[in-house]
């Protein structure tokens, strides 16, 4: 009997879980799990390698203290500091990255699926928002305007952006809620994906011609997910 009603508790309880959607990275199962290069299996994240050979290393990256090359058509730079960066990051959920923008330079309209995103400013002056899901059919922007070590929070799955407004370099380093955040910016998923959308489907999105999608579709769409 008492063995029923456990079996019932176990059902009862899958059930239960098997309806929620984990937006963000599992918690870790042991103290660490270090990226295994070398493995050939798939997990969603990745595989452990063993203790033997495991390093301090492994938990360390340096160089952060070089500006990032910010000579492009956006005039900012990612340098992203992840599970790709440092394998001891495997299934801790956090990463970070330092963000360089030139006079005039912006983090585009993004995304990431996977994080939460808390940014502080180092130097320089930072124009910052997001926009809301369409809460009471509407989309509200936030706005902020970061001076030195203000800090900014954009939340998991929102679209967001930073802006340098002035006129010297802003640095920013920033941290998100997972190992492998994702990143979607906004113009190049819906303008330079590969195999582009049809121009019918986004002249009639964005309410404009086809020959303004041809534009837009012929555009360089920087990858900013670096
Ligand atoms: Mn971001």
């Amino acid at each position: 009997m008492k063995a029923k009603i456990h079996l019932i508790i176990v059902a009862l309880h899958a059930l239960s879980t098997s309806s929620v959607i984990w937006a963000s990275d599992p918690s870790p199962l042991q103290d660490f799990c270090v990226t295994d290069n070398n493995s050939k299996v798939l997990v969603n994240g990745f595989v452990c390698k063993s203790m033997d050979g495991m390093k301090a290393e492994d938990f360390f990256t340096y160089g952060l203290y070089k500006p990032g090359n910010t000579i492009n058509k956006l005039g900012f730079n990612v340098r992203a500091v992840n599970v790709n960066t440092i394998p001891g990051l495997n299934t801790l959920g956090v990463s970070m990255a330092r963000i360089d923008f030139s006079p005039r330079g912006l983090n585009p309209p993004h995304t990431h699926p996977r994080a939460t995103e808390i940014l502080t400013v180092l130097e320089g002056e930072l124009y910052v928002g997001f926009v809301t899901s369409n809460i009471g059919q509407t989309n509200r922007l936030f706005t902020k305007i970061l001076k030195k070590v203000d800090v900014f929070v954009f939340p998991q799955g929102l679209v967001h952006f930073q802006f340098n407004r002035g006129h010297t370099r802003v640095v920013a380093i920033t941290a998100l809620s997972s190992q492998n955040s994702g990143t979607i910016t906004i113009a190049n998923a819906v303008f330079g994906s590969k195999t582009p959308i049809s121009d019918e489907v986004l002249a009639k999105a964005f309410r404009g011609d086809q020959k303004t999608v041809d534009r837009l579709q012929a555009q360089f769409w920087m990858d900013n997910n670096n």
